[in-house]
C-alpha cells in the first residue's frame, strides 16, 4: 500500500479530486491518501495557503497529487506553485500533449512531450530598475540545472519508446546562456545514440509546431520557452482542459492538471476531471504502477471516443459524477 499526499485546492478542486480518488480506488490502485485543503479558501479560514501538516505529509510521502488553487490577488503572495517548486527543487516540468478522440482539431496526430526547466532562466525574478526608463531582468542558466533536465528528457525518451529529442533555444542571439544549454544538449545527446536528436530555434519551433506537429516527439528547453511552447502544444490538442503535468525533483514529485480552479463552474458538478486523472496516471507510472495507469487511460479513451458521457467543456452534458462512473464502468 502506497501513501500519497493530496491537496484538494479551490474552486472545482474538491470535485475533481473526489472523482479522481474514486476512480483510483475502483481501479484497485492500492493507495491511501493524506488529504489536505490548501489554497485561498484555506487561507481565509486558517491564515495559511498550505497548512504546516500538509508540508509535513508531502515531506514524508514524497509524492503529491495537487488540484488547482485560486491565487489570492493583491495580498502580496508568491504563487503557491513557485513556492512548491523552489522549496522541493521540482526542477522538471513535464507536459504531455496528445490528441484525443473527444476533441477534434486540425492536428489529430499530435503526441508531444515538453520538458521545461522549472527553476531558473528569467523566472528567478531578478529585475532591477536602472533608471526611470530602463529595467534589467536577469536570465540565469546553469550547467547543473541544464544537465539534469536534458538528461531526464533523454531518459524519458528511452523508457517511453520515444524516438527523438529536440532542444529548443535561441542560441543564435543568447550565445552564452542558451549557447551553453545547447552545447550541454549536444554532449548528452551523444550518450544516447539510439535516440535521434536535433535542435531548433524557438521562433522556428512555434511555426513548425503548427505546420508539422508530427515532426516533434520529446522537446527540452529552458523555463521561459517551456512555459510558452507547452501552452502552444496545449492549443494543438484543443486547449488546457485536457492537459496533465508532472513536476519532478530529485526527492519529490508533484502531479497536477495544467488548468486553474475554474471558479465560474465551481460547485456545478460539470467540471471535467480528466486532466487531474491523467496527472494521477503519471503519478501511478512514477511509483511503478504502470498497469493500473494503462487500465485507467484505456477506460478514459473509450469514454471519450464514445462521447456518450462527456462533460460540457467537451460538448457533452454529463456531470462530473456521470463521467466518473462511465470511466469506472470501462475499467477492465
Ligand atoms: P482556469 O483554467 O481556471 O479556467 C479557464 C476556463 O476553463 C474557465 O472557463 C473554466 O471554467 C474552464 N475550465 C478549466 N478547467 C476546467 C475543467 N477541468 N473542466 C471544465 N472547464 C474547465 O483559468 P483562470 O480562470 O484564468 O484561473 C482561475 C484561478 O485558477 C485563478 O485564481 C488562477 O490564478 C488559478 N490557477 C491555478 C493554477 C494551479 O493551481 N495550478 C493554474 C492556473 C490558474
Amino acid at each position: 500500500m502506497t501513501t500519497i499526499t493530496v491537496f484538494k485546492g479551490d474552486g472545482i478542486g474538491p470535485e475533481i479530486t473526489d472523482a479522481v480518488l474514486t476512480i483510483l480506488d475502483a481501479a484497485h490502485s492500492d493507495m491511501t491518501y493524506e488529504i489536505f485543503n490548501v489554497g485561498a479558501a484555506e487561507y481565509e479560514k486558517n491564515g495559511a495557503l498550505i497548512p504546516e501538516e500538509a508540508f509535513t505529509s508531502f515531506e514524508k510521502n514524497k509524492v503529491l497529487l495537487k488540484s488547482p488553487i485560486t491565487t489570492p490577488i493583491g495580498k502580496g503572495f508568491r504563487s503557491l506553485n513557485v513556492t512548491l517548486r523552489n522549496k522541493y527543487d521540482l526542477y522538471a516540468n513535464i507536459r504531455p500533449a496528445k490528441a484525443n478522440a473527444a476533441v477534434s482539431t486540425p492536428f489529430p496526430n499530435v503526441d508531444i512531450v515538453t520538458f521545461r526547466e522549472n527553476t531558473e532562466d528569467l523566472y528567478v525574478g531578478i529585475e532591477k530598475q536602472i533608471d526611470e526608463n530602463t529595467v534589467h531582468a536577469i536570465k540565469i542558466i546553469t550547467r547543473k540545472a541544464s544537465e539534469r533536465i536534458i538528461r531526464d528528457a533523454f531518459e524519458y525518451a528511452l523508457s517511453h519508446d520515444r524516438h527523438k529529442v529536440t532542444c529548443v533555444h535561441k542560441a543564435n542571439i543568447l550565445k552564452l546562456s542558451d549557447g551553453m544549454f545547447l552545447s550541454i544538449f549536444k554532449k548528452i545527446a551523444a550518450l544516447y545514440p539510439q535516440i535521434e536528436s536535433d535542435d531548433k530555434i524557438v521562433d522556428n519551433v512555434c511555426m513548425q509546431l503548427v505546420m508539422h506537429p508530427d515532426s516533434f516527439d520529446v522537446m527540452v528547453m529552458p523555463n521561459l520557452y517551456g512555459d510558452i511552447v507547452s501552452d502552444l502544444t496545449s492549443g494543438l490538442i484543443g486547449g488546457l482542459g485536457l492537459l496533465p503535468s508532472s513536476n519532478l525533483g530529485t526527492g519529490y514529485a508533484m502531479f497536477e492538471a495544467v488548468h486553474g480552479s475554474a471558479p465560474d463552474i465551481a460547485g456545478k458538478h460539470i467540471a471535467n476531471p480528466t486532466a487531474l486523472l491523467w496527472s494521477s496516471c503519471m503519478l501511478l507510472e512514477y511509483i511503478g504502477k504502470n498497469n493500473i495507469a494503462s487500465r485507467i487511460r484505456r477506460a478514459v479513451d473509450e469514454v471519450l471516443s464514445e462521447k456518450r458521457y462527456i462533460t460540457p467543456d467537451l460538448g457533452g452534458n454529463a456531470s462530473t459524477e456521470q463521467y466518473r462512473d462511465a470511466v469506472i464502468s470501462h475499467l477492465k
